[in-house]
């Protein structure tokens, strides 16, 4: 990443104070254990991690509060399909927030977000709705084998072709 996390820090708190909202300190910190993870974590993966961090603990419930908070006003995203959350990609950008959508690996666990064309997403849930269904969310999350972990499967298969 690009940016460093004191300047994200930076610029979520300006776009708090533009929404009108408070980036607290435990806001804040949550933030930061997001913002410094590798891979999309769970509330308790949160709540550890906090622990270890800040030396304070902070009940599953408070978590689940400033969670929502975060995600309301887009610096986090939530993983429907894992329970999991993990910064905004775009936290530090100036353009509009489109609707998210993920590509997740199932083996690193790494995660990409990945701005989709709108006129296509219309089109999925157009269909969707064909059949009578309704989705819930917006948010496409699409599981697969990441490009990193995909060139790492080949090399392995193909232990001559390294010379
Ligand atoms: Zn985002
Ligand atoms: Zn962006
Ligand atoms: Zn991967």
């Amino acid at each position: 990443m690009i940016h460093s996390i004191d300047s994200i820090i930076a610029r979520a708190r300006t776009e708090c104070d533009r929404a009108g909202v408070k980036l607290t300190p435990k806001r804040q910190n949550i933030l930061v254990v997001l913002l410094q993870s590798d891979a999309p974590l769970s509330a308790y993966d949160i709540v550890e991690s906090y622990r270890e961090k800040f030396q304070e603990s902070l009940p599953a419930m408070s978590v689940y509060r400033i969670l929502n908070f975060l995600v309301d006003n887009n610096l986090v995203h939530k993983l429907e399909t894992t329970n999991q959350f993990l910064p905004c990609a775009h936290i530090a950008c100036d353009h509009e927030h489109e609707i998210p959508q993920f590509l997740i690996c199932d083996s690193c666990h790494s995660v990409a977000e990945v701005g989709l064309r709108k006129t296509l997403v219309k089109e999925l849930h157009d269909s969707v709705r064909k059949t009578g269904f309704e989705m819930r969310s917006q948010q496409l999350e699409l599981h697969g084998i990441c490009a990193k972990c995909r060139s790492e499967g080949e090399t392995v298969k193909n232990p001559e072709e390294l010379h």
